[in-house]
């Protein structure tokens, strides 16, 4: 796929997903508001804070058009269009193309497990050199992902691995990292942010930290601003970090400002 080539167009020649899945709608019926020219994506580094290095990037969905203020609204309209599972293809397509040499985090829509387009075996998720982690949002509610069971044994019996997003964000569920089993797991930035000034809070986060070991997830702490954020993960045993005091997301991809 090029950038500029229409969304459309690249959806009316793409193969359409497996039967069984929510069909996708035909691109005659959606309205042209999707187009890869004006969609790109940013790198943000997962740094790896035993190694002082960058292990991998996760890749961020941005839109060029005044419509879409930032990726979730962007998501918003491809439910509403019916096409969410093929903007999910498109980024993916984007992301694995201009980050070659890298693990790669990816964002996956709840959604898009309806649809059928990641089971698709011409998915660049399974030709990417490194490996690649889809991350799933704690979020939305773990009764979500027991109906996609199914896509999500396929895709890790093709060496795809999993990230749990957001845990202590949404709902908590710790059962999240016992059914799932996930690679790793992130910790929103809600355990994170000023967790430097509250003992407490650091109890709690080395403990998650244990437990995440535990269950075989490594953990990446998410969204650290400052120095002493990061001072406090590192302490609590995280074994990556991610934020902007690290590096913001950009393109190309980065290296570490901190
Ligand atoms: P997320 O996956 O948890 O991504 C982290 C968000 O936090 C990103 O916002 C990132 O820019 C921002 N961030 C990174 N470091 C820091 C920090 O130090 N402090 C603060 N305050 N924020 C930080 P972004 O790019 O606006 O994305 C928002 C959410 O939209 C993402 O949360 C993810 O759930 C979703 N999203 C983004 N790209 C995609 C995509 O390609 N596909 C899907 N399905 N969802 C996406
Ligand atoms: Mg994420
Ligand atoms: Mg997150």
């Amino acid at each position: 796929m090029t950038d500029g080539r229409n969304f459309l167009d690249w959806l009316e020649q793409a193969q359409p997903p497996r039967p069984g899945f929510r069909r996708t709608r035909r691109p005659s019926q959606i309205p042209n508001v999707l187009s890869i020219g004006a969609l790109r994506v940013v790198y943000q580094p997962i740094v790896d804070l035993r190694r002082n290095r960058i292990y991998a990037y996760e890749a961020l969905v941005r839109s060029d058009s005044p419509h879409f203020q930032g990726p979730p609204a962007l998501f918003n309209e491809a439910i509403r269009s019916q096409v969410c599972g093929a903007l999910g293809r498109v980024v993916r397509e984007l992301a694995t193309s201009s980050c070659p040499d890298y693990p790669l985090f990816l964002n996956v829509h709840p959604n898009e497990f309806d649809e059928g387009w990641l089971v698709q075996p011409d998915d660049p998720i399974f030709s990417h050199d490194h490996p690649v982690y889809l991350e799933i949002t704690e979020s939305v509610p773990l009764s979500h992902f027991a109906l996609c069971h199914s896509v999500l044994r396929e895709i890790r019996s093709k060496g795809v691995s999993l990230a749990v997003d957001d845990l202590g964000a949404g709902y908590s569920n710790l059962k999240y990292i016992v059914d799932l089993q996930p690679e790793v797991v992130k910790l929103d930035r809600g355990l994170v942010a000023q967790a430097h000034r509250d003992e407490r809070m650091q109890v709690l986060l080395r403990h998650i930290v244990r437990l995440c070991e535990e269950l075989g997830a490594r953990v990446v702490a998410e969204g650290i601003e400052t120095r002493e954020e990061l001072e406090v993960v590192r302490a609590a045993g995280a074994h990556y970090g991610q934020g902007y005091f690290l590096a913001r997301p950009t393109f190309p991809p980065p290296g570490i400002s901190a």
